[in-house]
């Protein structure tokens, strides 16, 4: 569980900006839910034989006697969010997106922690498969926004539920007969969650799975078309993907559509998922609501952190104000809270302290001018404005330096702000 420190704060703005940005371009609105739900939410939803529920949420018995936990994800709770208002009597199309820390109690690596930051989305109330292509088209373009490279998009279709209960079947027949070669994690999953062996990371497993029979031979003809439909949309979005029928993910609500989306290189390193998605169209009905189909994704921020290969540098704003002497320290207060109560970014060493040291200070709080207030300039009623940029490193580059009334400083200021 890290600390964010604020000398990392502005990437990680530029990240929650962009992602704004782009979903209120596909018109999605923002909800924000509990970070503690009730235990039960997790295990029915996310599925009592997953990983996270067997063994990442952090869980525990609060003093009243209730279960709870710390939120591993955030579908569980905008599902039980959307039933529990009833938000489908209200509108028959829901678009929202969320961020926020997560819980999962994994082993930490790069890129994998303990408290990590999800930013996500969900539709409720679209059966896609348009729907499916514009959810893939809106997490390609937050990707885009960030400027990340190297990304692989994977898509899969598990079908609907019935196609999954036969692919079920499907499986155990296949492995059984090798039980006993299979690694440990997967022998366990053969009984209870025989899908998620097609996610086994074991070298142990890996031949096996290759060759296991992929779910195309039993998908039911509408499966078929919805995911057939996706992929001619994708064509016409001009999004590289690749079909990978090996993709399951990790989570026991998804149906039909899946996705994942890699980054690689830079800080990432190897491939890594930054993004997973899927349709989950029991999941409301499931829950207690009416039988509404949906579809989200969620990204770690993170990793988006490591693979965003742009350094992100945030424009100089502002001013600050630099003494030239002692005895206008005062003066020099009240001119900063003034231009603060109008709405300018501003800043000076309070400590006051030779100048060198006061537009050291100046550089690093990445001010855009100085204000600098001299003796024999106050008493001609006029500051010195001196562009940050332009000035060497030993302050004697006053060339686009210009002297501007004190009555005037603030129109100034917005001007040149602006
Ligand atoms: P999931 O909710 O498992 O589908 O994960 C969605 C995305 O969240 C992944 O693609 C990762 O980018 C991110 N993520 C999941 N688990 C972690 C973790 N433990 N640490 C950092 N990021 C994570």
């Amino acid at each position: 569980m890290n600390d964010i420190l604020p000398k990392e704060i502005t990437a990680w703005h530029a990240i929650e900006a962009a992602f704004v940005r782009i979903s209120e371009r596909y018109n999605y609105q923002e909800v924000r839910t509990p970070i503690l739900e009730p235990s039960a939410l997790f295990v029915r939803s996310i599925g009592d034989a997953t990983d996270i529920v067997e063994k990442e949420m952090y869980a525990f018995t609060d003093k009243g006697g209730d279960h709870l936990s710390v939120r591993p994800e955030g579908t569980a709770s905008c599902v039980r969010a959307y039933v529990e208002h009833s938000v489908n009597a209200e509108e028959p199309i829901s678009k929202w997106f969320y961020k926020g820390a997560m819980f999962r109690r994994e082993r930490p690596a790069r890129g994998r922690l303990r408290q990590f930051h999800q930013i996500g989305a969900e539709l409720f109330g679209d059966p896609g498969p348009y729907s499916d292509a514009e959810m893939i088209a809106y997490a390609w373009d937050v990707l885009r926004e960030l400027k990340i490279q190297n990304l692989t998009l994977l898509i899969n279709t598990i079908g609907g539920p019935e196609t999954k209960a036969r692919y079920r079947e499907t499986l155990v027949e296949y492995f059984t007969p090798f039980v006993t070669e299979l690694s440990e994690d997967s022998q366990r999953r053969l009984e209870t969650n025989p899908l998620r062996i097609l996610d086994s990371k074991s070298p142990k497993d890996q031949g096996m799975v290759a060759g296991a029979p992929t779910l195309l031979s039993i998908l039911s003809d509408a499966d078929k078309t919805h995911f057939d439909t996706l992929l001619k949309l994708m064509d016409g979005l001009n999004i590289p993907y690749t079909v990978d029928h090996k993709l399951v993910r990790g989570l026991d609500y998804y149906s039909k559509t899946l996705f994942e989306i890699q980054g690689q290189g830079g800080e990432l390193g190897a491939q890594a998922a930054l993004c997973g998605g899927g349709r989950y169209d029991g999941l409301v009905k499931g829950m207690g609501g009416p039988d509404v189909p949906s579809i989200g994704f969620a990204m770690g921020v993170e990793r988006l952190l490591l693979a965003q290969h742009v350094a992100l540098d945030t424009e100089p704003q502002g001013a600050f104000i630099v003494v030239q002497h002692e005895s206008l320290r005062a003066e020099a207060f009240r001119l900063l809270q003034s231009l603060r109560s109008a709405g300018i970014v501003a800043d000076a060493d309070l400590r006051g302290g030779n100048m060198k040291a006061q537009f050291k200070r100046a550089d690093k709080s990445k001010s855009k001018w100085a204000i600098i207030l001299g003796q024999d300039e106050m008493a001609k009623g006029v500051v010195s404005l001196r562009p940050m940029q332009s000035r060497g490193d030993d302050n004697t580059n006053n060339k686009a330096q210009e002297e501007v009334p004190i009555a005037q400083l603030l129109d100034r200021l917005q001007t040149l702000l602006s």
